[in-house]
């Protein structure tokens, strides 16, 4: 497992031991002691970079050149014992520490704790005061809480025009918590608004006046990843091998522009996905992002990457650097909403009687949602014989789609209306020549009925010139890292 340690983002900002922590940043805050006397604090700025402490080693020079985003890739996958061919590969536990954050290394001036330290010293020790803590619900004012907490509107007043950055204190939103600290003697000493687990805003009293800064606590990232074998469906055996229901979710929608998660995955497609985890203080906070996937749909295989430009727009592309999206959605509802996950797809000629089948049948229950396949405009919304109640959205010049039995339409989806991709259009129902709820979906190219489920779709824009060499670099690690993910996961299997 020790090996897994390996397989994750390495972090810019190195955790070290709380012991260590305590001996530099003590030996940190003896020196930045030292600097204040010739430095004045001013609130709400960064503290300039702080002598480093003289006992601690210098930074290594590699480390610090290092991207923050980079991947180190396992020398070996963990031996997984069992004959399953769901291979769950779990995270490193929150509390393992990063191997190479072992090693003590000076902080540079830019880390949070460094800043806090210097900018704290002079004015009170958090630990002393005594904590009174207010979660914010709708309705509350500040003169409210303030009132609440038997503090004086006077006080207010001074500490929201004691500055900008404290005139920010009037935007409290419900779910955020006000802190208010008093010392020994009950006196008013600090105010704390926890925007939410990373960012705040800090109120000190500060001789006469008053200090507000802003604190973003830093949140490490680290990778993860899973690989499952599907039983029975996406969801569950996506669930069984441990991804979170975000990163399901994200995986579908991913590379639901290409597989129809409702009607084209078999028993014995499998995937692999690489994503991040956030952490704070080691806890675990959130899941963040894919950054690579694969997923093998009836023995094709689809390879996602993500790539985030300058501007620090994210998108997905494949390793070619193709978009993964496209102009149409491939199924017009929620995979996790369909009630046959196995059922091969129909695209028999006969339906009933002698009406040739033009079109996906998905069977899901009434009042399931249906989206607009692509960016449109409805050119029909009415009974249309066998069809029932049926909804035609025309995209550009030369598609259009088609989604029949509805129970009702969406009110806002009018004829002569547009459409978003993805936008609700109406309801699965039965109406119609329907023997049972079920969405008839029919995709046509120049008045030609296609099949959507296999019909090349149009693609939107692949990664533009001046990122493709930077994007090749930077998959080269995450390509490797799911070719090994998938060659494990297949021996594992057989
Ligand atoms: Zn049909």
């Amino acid at each position: 497992m020790r090996d897994f340690k390996n397989f994750r983002l390495e972090s810019r900002r190195s955790r070290r031991s709380p012991l260590l922590r305590l001996l530099v940043g003590g030996a940190i805050l003896i020196a930045a002691g030292v600097g204040l006397l010739l430095w004045q604090v001013s609130g709400g700025q960064p503290a300039p970079a702080p002598a480093p402490a003289p006992s601690a080693p210098q930074p290594d020079s590699n480390i610090q050149k290092k991207p923050s985003r980079q991947i180190t890739l396992p020398l070996k996958l963990p031996d997984l014992g069992d004959e399953s061919s769901s291979t769950t590969l779990p995270a490193p536990p929150p509390t393992a520490k990063p191997r190479r954050s072992e090693q003590p290394a000076a902080q540079p001036s830019t880390t949070t704790r460094t800043k806090s330290i210097v900018t704290q010293a002079p004015a009170l020790d958090r630990e002393s005061l005594s904590w009174s803590n207010h979660t914010i619900r709708s309705g509350d004012t500040l003169s409210s809480i303030f009132s609440e907490q038997a503090l004086s509107p006077t006080l207010l007043h001074r500490i929201v025009n004691s500055s900008k950055t404290a005139k920010q204190l009037t935007h409290i939103k419900p779910g955020e918590t006000l802190r208010i600290g008093r010392d020994s003697s009950n006196a008013f000493r600090s105010l704390i608004l926890d925007h939410d687990r990373i960012n705040s805003l800090i109120i000190e009293i500060e001789g006469d006046s008053f200090s507000a800064r802003t604190d973003t606590k830093q949140v490490e990232r680290r990778t993860t990843h899973r690989s499952a074998t599907i039983q029975d469906s996406l969801y569950l055996s996506a669930k069984q091998a441990g991804l979170p229901e975000s990163v399901i979710m994200e995986l579908a929608n991913i590379f639901g522009w290409d597989i129809d998660f409702a009607l084209e995955i078999r028993s014995g497609d499998h995937f692999s996905v690489i994503w991040e985890e956030e952490f704070l203080n080691g806890d675990k906070l959130r899941d963040g992002a894919i950054l690579a996937a694969e997923f093998v749909n009836q023995g094709r295989r689809y390879r996602a990457l993500r790539y985030t430009d300058e501007s620090g727009h994210s998108d997905y592309f494949t390793p070619e650097g193709r978009s993964m999206r496209k102009a149409f959605l491939r199924a017009p509802v929620d995979f996790r909403r369909i009630s046959s996950r196995f059922t091969r797809a129909r695209w028999h000629p006969v339906l009933g009687k002698k009406r040739p089948h033009r079109g996906v049948d998905y069977s899901a229950k009434i009042g399931t949602p249906i989206k607009a396949a692509g960016d449109g405009k409805i050119i029909h919304r009415g009974r249309k014989g066998g069809y029932g109640r049926t909804v035609i959205i025309q995209h550009g010049q030369r598609y259009t789609t088609l989604y029949a039995h509805l129970s009702r339409y969406n009110k806002k989806a009018k004829s002569g209306s547009r459409v978003k991709q993805g936008q609700i259009i109406g309801y699965v129902g039965k109406s119609g020549l329907a023997t049972g709820p079920h969405l008839h979906y029919e995709f046509r190219v120049n008045g030609v009925h296609r099949n959507p489920l296999t019909v090349k779709l149009p693609a939107a824009q692949p990664i533009a010139k001046k990122y493709r060499a930077d994007f090749e670099m930077k998959s080269l690690d995450l390509l490797a890292q799911l070719e090994t993910l998938s060659r494990t996961m297949l021996a594992d299997a057989n």
